[in-house]
């Protein structure tokens, strides 16, 4: 472990010591020539378990949904192999791959194939990734009380995210590129308080994750989150209904 990683608390459950360093996002989502300068930040061995069966999902799933060259690498010459090791998953996506609507973002209709998506292992990992990012930057676990909520946002709601509260302490506003832009990020946070923050997640340059409508229309959403004190939760109680794919 990293000297400066002893003696420091997880940054994943902010609980117990940590034992080893963990590469926030995790180095094989990322062709070789590109995992220099990852960040990295203490973990207990629970933690690191955990984002790592979190990984292990978004790494095989992940590089479908993207024709960034670094997804399109990662395809050709290590998802099939990962799918070998992990036949249940192969068979889910094999199975589960289906013909679908999809919306672009200039709004026409493109048929498109569709694989299955584990929503939960999904948003597990961003969870995590959002708290290790914050360590990174802050230097200190996140506050137990503290919540962090994830908001699957379409285009449209994004726009509007972005207006209403990624625009909030435009002097914190920080865009992050990782791995040749492979994972980008950008958050704001509170001027009093550094755990009240506001992000956006781009994975490979914006996966196609996608959300289906009560149409059975898919479109494309993107990953934001809060974090902040309790009262977070409220805010976000009341934004979700009007942000979020209905
Ligand atoms: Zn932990």
């Amino acid at each position: 472990m990293k000297k400066a990683f002893r003696g420091r608390m997880c940054a994943y459950c902010s609980t117990n010591p940590a034992s080893t360093g963990d590469h926030v996002i995790g180095r094989k989502f990322f062709p070789e020539s590109l995992r220099d300068d990852l960040p990295q930040v203490p973990a207990c061995p629970e933690c690191n378990n955990r984002k790592s069966e979190y990984e292990r999902y978004a790494m095989t799933v992940f590089p479908f949904g993207s024709l960034h060259h670094a997804a399109q690498e990662m395809l050709q010459t290590q998802v099939e192999r990962r799918m070998k090791g992990d036949q249940s998953l192969r068979h889910d996506l094999r199975n589960g791959r289906k013909n679908a609507v999809g919306m672009t973002s200039d709004g026409s209709a493109v048929t498109t194939s569709a694989l299955p998506f584990d929503y939960d292992k999904a948003s597990g990992l961003f969870l995590m990734i959002i708290k290790g990012l914050l360590w990174h930057h802050l230097r200190s676990p996140f506050p137990r009380d503290y919540v962090i909520r994830l908001f699957p946002l379409t285009d449209q709601g994004l726009e509007r995210f972005k207006k209403c509260f990624l625009s909030l302490s435009p002097e914190n506003l920080q865009r992050e590129a990782l791995a040749d832009g492979a994972f980008k990020y950008v958050f704001t946070r509170n001027r009093d308080d550094p755990f009240f923050t506001v992000w956006v997640l781009d994975f490979y340059d914006s996966l196609n994750m996608c959300g289906a409508t009560e149409r059975g229309e898919l479109l494309r959403v993107h990953m934001t989150a809060f974090t902040g004190p309790a009262q977070v939760d409220h805010i976000a109680d009341v934004f979700e209904e009007k942000l979020m794919i209905q």
